[in-house]
C-alpha cells in the first residue's frame, strides 16, 4: 500500500505558500509508515518547530491498474474521506531552497492521517464535494473540489502513467487555502460534507 500525494491542485493555496501554479501535477508520495487511521493521536515530532495541517479529499484505490485514461479512471475508485498530510513546513522550506527532495517534510511517519471511508454515492460528482477542517473550535480550512487545478480523473490518470496502482493504494489531492500550524494540545477535526469523518488530537 502506497499514499500518492498532489500538490498545489488548488489555486488560492498555491498563492499563499507563493508558489506558481504547475505546469502539470506535482506528485510525491508516502510510505505505509506515514499512514495514521482516524482516532489516533497525532505525536508532535521533535525534527520540527512548525507542523502545519492540510485537508484533503482522499481517494481509494479499488482496482490495480496502469498507464489507463481519464474516461476509464473512474472504474478505479468508489470511496473518499479527507485526510490530513502533515507536513513539517520548517523543513520542507529549506529543502525547497535547496532543490532536495520533500521526504523528511512529507513522509515521516504518522504524517498522513486518513478518515472512515465514505461510498461516493451513484450519480454523485466526485468534482461536487465540500469537506471543511476544524482547527479546535474554529473552522480552518474549506474545500470544494470543483476547485480543483486538475480533476480528480485527470489526476488518477496522470498517476498511473508513472505508477501502477493497487487495491488499497490512497490518493491525497491536494489542499485548498487555509493551511496553518498545529500546537500540542489541538483538536483536528475534518468534515466530508457534514459528517465528520476524522478526530486527531496533537500529543
Ligand atoms: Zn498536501
Amino acid at each position: 500500500m502506497k499514499i500518492i500525494c498532489v500538490g498545489r491542485n488548488y489555486a488560492e493555496h498555491a498563492k499563499e505558500l507563493g508558489n506558481d501554479l504547475p505546469e502539470a501535477p506535482v506528485l510525491f508520495m508516502k510510505a505505509k509508515n506515514a499512514l495514521l487511521q482516524a482516532g489516533r493521536a497525532f505525536y508532535y515530532p521533535d525534527f520540527s518547530k512548525d507542523i502545519h495541517y492540510e485537508a484533503e479529499l482522499v481517494v481509494k484505490i479499488c482496482k490495480n491498474g496502469k498507464h489507463f485514461t481519464e474516461k476509464f479512471a473512474r472504474n478505479y475508485y468508489k470511496e473518499i474521506t479527507v485526510g490530513i498530510d502533515f507536513t513539517a513546513r520548517d523543513l520542507q522550506q529549506e529543502q525547497k531552497k535547496k532543490g532536495l527532495p520533500w521526504e523528511i517534510a512529507k513522509a515521516f511517519d504518522d504524517s498522513a492521517v486518513v478518515g472512515e471511508f465514505a461510498m461516493l454515492p451513484e450519480g454523485k460528482d466526485i468534482q461536487d464535494v465540500r469537506f471543511s477542517l476544524k482547527k479546535n473550535e474554529d473552522i480552518v480550512q474549506q474545500g470544494y473540489t470543483g476547485d480543483m487545478l486538475r480533476k480528480v480523473d485527470a489526476l488518477i490518470a496522470y498517476i498511473s502513467t508513472f505508477f501502477s496502482l493497487n487495491t488499497g493504494d490512497l490518493v491525497f489531492t491536494g489542499t485548498p487555502a487555509g493551511v496553518g500550524p498545529v500546537a500540542i494540545g489541538d483538536t483536528l477535526e475534518a468534515f466530508l460534507e457534514q459528517e465528520s469523518v476524522l478526530k486527531c488530537q496533537v500529543k
